[in-house]
């Protein structure tokens, strides 16, 4: 079977080329013009069974310049076009692919279709690079109906050979070819000499109509607890009013120190309506409030027990809800297991 995938290409090592200042994205021309040409077909020749369409960003980004305004246009392109095509691919740069995977999924309800993020560690341009893999192995992913495998109705990144639910994943190397890793679920698909998909943990197929919720707050901060951490500053911001949710990096399993400073934080936060997203600071595991005392502050209204979300989930999914969602609904929202990213 045909089936129709888009590209789109934001930037990232994938296509960068190196300049006196270091390196910077190349347009997609110049990467079509560079793509392998071998017995005169270009690369995506070899894919005949798919019929590609390929856009670019309107300004291609190293993904450090990454945001929210830069979600929703590549949440609103897919939206608005999505019903045209089986599957999509967005080519972006590792620093905060875990992000923008994360976000996106949030932002799409009742996703149908995969969304594939993908990029490298070594331009296109550099006779090692790992792009042509990661890029035919999204390709495959998208474009699964022409393969005849599963379809996968998720946001997910597809890095080296594995595919990761997308709202799971974090960057765990900055150098190594299996840069990403899923601390907290196992992997959606394996593409080695066989490409092996694990059904039964993939998000399920829906009729319904796809939805999207594009807003995200600002007004939030990710706080990693440290022995000897001075919580005034952050007490003063919330007293402020400067501050709608704080991600919550406890220890191990939800701890914190019995100091006072740490109960007038969530005593500030339930009185200015600051949500507290509370997680592990741990890679992997999960947070269990009560199980030790020195837990027993987070037993608040105010506080979300953030289980085994990763932080980059747990961040864009608390900017996201505080965008689209009244203060009454948004604890409910954080707390449930909206998108596979938590258990
Ligand atoms: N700085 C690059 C980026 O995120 C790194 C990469 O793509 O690997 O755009």
């Amino acid at each position: 079977m045909k089936s129709k995938v888009f590209i789109l290409y934001t930037g990232g090592t994938f296509g960068m080329k190196k300049t006196k200042n270091g390196l910077v994205p190349s347009s997609w021309e110049e990467i079509i013009t560079y793509l392998p040409a071998i017995k005169n077909q270009t690369y995506f020749d070899f894919f005949s069974n798919i019929e590609f369409t390929f856009e670019t960003l309107s300004t291609v980004v190293d993904s450090s310049d990454m945001n929210p305004e830069i979600w929703e246009s590549i949440a609103k392109k897919i939206y608005a076009i999505y019903a045209n095509y089986d599957g999509f691919i967005i080519l972006h740069g590792t620093d905060t692919l875990a992000y923008s995977a994360s976000a996106l999924s949030f932002m799409f309800n009742h996703l149908n279709k995969p969304i594939v993020l993908t990029g490298a560690q070594l331009p296109i341009f550099h006779p090692r690079t790992d792009g042509i893999v990661n890029l035919s192995n999204a390709i495959y992913i998208a474009g699964y109906a022409s393969f005849n495998i599963t379809c996968i109705p998720e946001v997910c990144i597809c890095f080296n050979d594995d595919v990761l639910r997308g709202n799971r994943s974090v960057k765990t190397s900055t150098n190594d070819f299996e840069g990403f890793s899923s601390p907290n679920y196992e992997n959606l698909a394996h593409l080695e000499h066989d490409i092996h998909i694990n059904n039964h943990i993939l998000n399920p197929k829906t009729t319904k109509k796809l939805e999207l919720l594009h807003l995200f707050s600002s007004r939030v901060v990710n706080v990693t607890i440290f022995p000897g951490y001075n919580a005034a500053p952050l007490i003063d911001l919330v007293n402020q009013k400067k501050l709608e949710g704080i991600v919550l990096k406890t220890y191990g399993s939800g701890n914190l120190p019995k100091t006072r400073q740490w109960r007038d934080l969530i005593i500030a936060c339930e009185k200015n309506k600051t949500l507290v997203l509370a997680t592990t600071q741990c890679p992997n595991g999960k947070i269990e409030i009560g199980q030790y005392a020195s837990s027993e502050v987070l037993i608040s209204e105010n506080v979300v027990d953030g289980k085994d979300i990763t932080s980059e989930a747990a961040l864009t999914k608390l900017m996201w809800v505080i965008g689209n969602y009244s203060y009454e609904e948004r604890h409910k929202i954080l707390s449930n297991n909206i998108r596979g990213e938590m258990t």
